[in-house]
């Protein structure tokens, strides 16, 4: 089995090459926003509780994720491999998944780096905004917490995955085809 971390900031380009990867590997997708986003539609306890920090651009307690994660993890097992996207998001986050991981004898393989400056992950969230319906892409001072929340809390995570010799750092402004061609030959 293989597990793949797809890592970048908000906008970076995560979910579009985890489509591809999907598709092309069969490799089951677990998104932490697209799970908290369903339970915000179903207006869930843990919807409303997500809401309330995602509409300030910060990020849901770490308790709150693990469990979250670690729940629809054993739901979705046996499969293929897993793309975590969006998680982990803190040095917290990524030290109970590998101790999760390894109780089921699993662990890590990669953690893709999709690396895009700042100035442009704005640009294409504030286009993704005006479709996708998501309030968190409308607005510039969450966006901007959005920014600010990764490159405190998330950012350190190149660093401890470097130091596991396994992070691979892909130039997420090139075209998405692009990417993905790079994405396959790695894998
Ligand atoms: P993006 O990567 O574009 O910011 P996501 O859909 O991954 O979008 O996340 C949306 C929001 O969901 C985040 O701003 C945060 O509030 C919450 N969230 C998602 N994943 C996590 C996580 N691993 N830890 C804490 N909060 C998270």
């Amino acid at each position: 089995m293989s597990n793949i971390v797809i890592f970048g900031a908000p906008g970076a380009g995560k979910g579009t090459q985890s489509e591809k990867m999907v598709e092309k590997y069969a490799y089951t997708h677990l998104s932490t926003g697209d799970i908290f986003r369903k339970h915000l539609s179903q207006n869930t306890e843990l919807g409303k509780l997500a809401k309330s920090y995602m509409d300030k651009g910060e990020l849901v307690p770490d308790a709150v994720t693990i469990q979250l994660l670690e729940h629809e993890v054993l739901q979705k097992k046996p499969c293929k491999g897993f793309i975590f996207d969006g998680f982990p998001r803190t040095i917290s986050q990524a030290e109970a998944l590998d101790s999760f991981l390894s109780k089921h004898g699993e662990q890590i393989d990669c953690v893709l780096g999709l690396e895009v400056p700042e100035e442009e992950l704005v640009k294409r969230i504030l286009l993704r905004g005006a479709t996708s319906g998501r309030a968190d892409d409308q607005n510039g001072a969450i966006i901007q917490g959005r920014i600010a929340e990764y490159n405190k809390k998330t950012a350190s995570l190149i660093a401890f995955y470097q130091k596991q010799n396994k992070y691979k750092a892909i130039d997420g402004t090139q075209s998405v085809e692009q990417i993905f061609s790079e994405i396959c030959a790695y894998l």
